[in-house]
């Protein structure tokens, strides 16, 4: 196993002993795909939700919405998702385990693929060699190449002839591919009936698509102006992987931009950058972030131009947020299938017309994940292994902790005291046990940036120890100065 994946699941550990995130329904053998955050983990997830609405909202041209989960069935038949929201799926006719066509290369490991792509290469010939070559020539490494033939027609039944399962290791005994439908069907109301279908939203973005002229005429925008929402989202994915990466409940934060249809390609640049740059605001290292442009022949049936942001994951490179030139495709889609207008007047030009959309697509939990595996370090002090997770103090679950350095010499009253003022402003850790080092440890792996110490000095001069995580340098503040001190770093 690769050192990369190793981090992973030292992650991974990490996240349910400390109280990060917790597989959904354990006890009962877990659920797959599904994820519980503990009191840690909330923290993490509400203060990067919260960033983000805060980027998002606190300007004057963008507004918010809270859309329900369940909407009318025919918004799914409009937007595409009926027809076209499907993964390509194989199964192995020998143990039945099912496989997502694209992303079985994750399922392999590189020496395999290797193999498998150099007996194939002394195998293809005619139609199948020209386009074989096209791709094996191609700059990219031997999984991708592995997933260009399998996402060709004229070659992954041949490929896949010569593939083992992953899970039961047979060669060669998939079924052709077929597609899947990754959306959640359930009924409204008591009567299972066909016509009572509906599905649990596998996006959050159709939600603003059909209010789009209610929030305009109530907040009096006007264009270029945007509506966000953050929300649950549900895919009932084939494989779900790597922890929170792929999951089948998920959280969404997006936010749709709509534009006069000349302004599009302006727009684009305009939200790929202002992305880009929360991501770095918020800590996350810049090397470990790109971005990947899709190529034409891959784009979303809405997409006109399309772009991810990316993080490097212990497990490679991964799509963390979306930024799509959706044109003017989903509100044409709407007008037409629901038959209620969805133009927008220009009171200026007087002109009538249907807006273009840039969306800006993140996954909260993919982000979640993110932020912990970037905050993740391991560090040598003093001989000892010390782990700790440096977040950005706007993330940090818990801002500051405090400690009475002994449990006497009314050290413990003073600490309480400072505890008790600094709890109504911020998130705080009170701990009297062990010795302090150890303390200090258990807030480094909480990834609290400020561990507040009251200690003999104190009694003398009213001043407390304040010892920052990641440089561990310690300086001394009168205890009266303290909040200011802290809100201060804490920006
Ligand atoms: P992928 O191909 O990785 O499944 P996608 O291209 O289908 O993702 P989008 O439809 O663009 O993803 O969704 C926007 C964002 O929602 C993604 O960038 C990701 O952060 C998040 N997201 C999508 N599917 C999942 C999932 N199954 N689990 C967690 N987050 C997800």
């Amino acid at each position: 196993m690769g050192k990369q994946q190793n981090v992973l699941e030292k992650i991974v550990s990490l996240a349910k002993r400390k109280g990060f995130v917790f597989q959904s329904s354990e006890i009962y053998g877990g659920l797959n795909g599904c994820w519980d955050y503990g009191p840690l983990g909330v923290e993490l997830l509400r203060n990067i939700k919260e960033e983000w609405w805060k980027a998002m909202t606190f300007r004057e041209d963008v507004e918010g919405l809270d859309a329900a989960i369940l909407m009318h069935p025919k918004v799914w038949e409009a937007s595409g998702h009926v027809e076209n929201f499907t993964d390509p799926m194989i199964d192995c006719k020998q143990c039945k385990a099912r496989y997502r066509l694209d992303t079985l290369s994750e399922q392999l490991s590189e020496k395999k693929i290797g193999k498998i792509l150099n007996e194939f290469a002394g195998n293809v010939s005619g139609d199948q060699g020209k386009v074989f070559n096209e791709i094996y020539e191609r700059d990219i490494d031997p999984a991708e190449k592995f997933e260009a033939i399998l996402e060709s027609e004229l070659l992954n039944t041949s490929v896949l002839e010569i593939t083992n399962c992953p899970n039961c290791g047979t060669k060669g005994e998939f079924t052709s591919p077929r597609s899947f439908n990754l959306m959640f069907k359930t009924f409204l109301g008591p009567v299972e009936k066909t016509e009572n279908a509906i599905f649990l939203r596998p996006e959050t973005a159709q939600g603003i698509y059909v209010n789009f002229l209610n929030v305009q005429g109530a907040s009096r925008q006007k264009l270029p102006f945007g509506i966000a929402q953050i929300g649950k989202a549900f895919r009932n994915e084939i494989n779900t992987k790597n922890f929170l990466f792929r999951t089948r409940e998920f959280e969404q934060m997006e936010m749709q931009y709509f534009i006069h249809p000349g302004d599009d390609a302006k727009y684009f640049e305009y939200w790929k950058e202002e992305r880009m740059k929360w991501y770095k605001d918020m800590g996350m290292t810049p090397e470990k972030l790109r971005f990947h442009d899709h190529p034409e022949d891959k784009l979303a049936h809405y997409a006109k131009v399309a772009t991810d942001i990316e993080y490097e994951f212990p497990f490679g490179w991964g799509e963390m947020e979306g930024i799509h030139n959706r044109t003017n495709y989903d509100l044409s889609k709407h007008e037409e299938y629901s038959g209620k207008s969805q133009k927008y007047f220009d009171d200026e030009t007087k002109e009538k017309f249907i807006p273009f959309i840039i969306e800006t697509s993140g996954g909260v939990s993919r982000s979640v994940m993110a932020f912990l595996v970037d905050a993740y370090n391991e560090e040598e002090v003093n001989g000892e292994t010390r782990v700790v997770l440096k977040f950005h103090p706007k993330l940090a679950p818990i801002k500051a902790a405090v400690f009475p350095l002994v449990n006497k010499d009314g050290m413990p009253e003073i600490a309480r005291g400072i505890e008790k003022d600094l709890r109504s402003h911020l998130r705080v850790f009170y701990d009297d046990k062990g010795a302090v080092g150890r303390r200090y440890r258990r807030q480094d792996e909480n990834g609290t940036p400020f561990c507040i110490t009251v200690d003999t000095q104190t009694l003398e001069d009213q001043t407390v120890t304040v010892r920052e995580r990641d440089s561990m340098e310690q300086v001394r503040v009168h205890k009266d100065e303290l909040l200011t001190h802290l809100l201060n770093r804490l920006k």
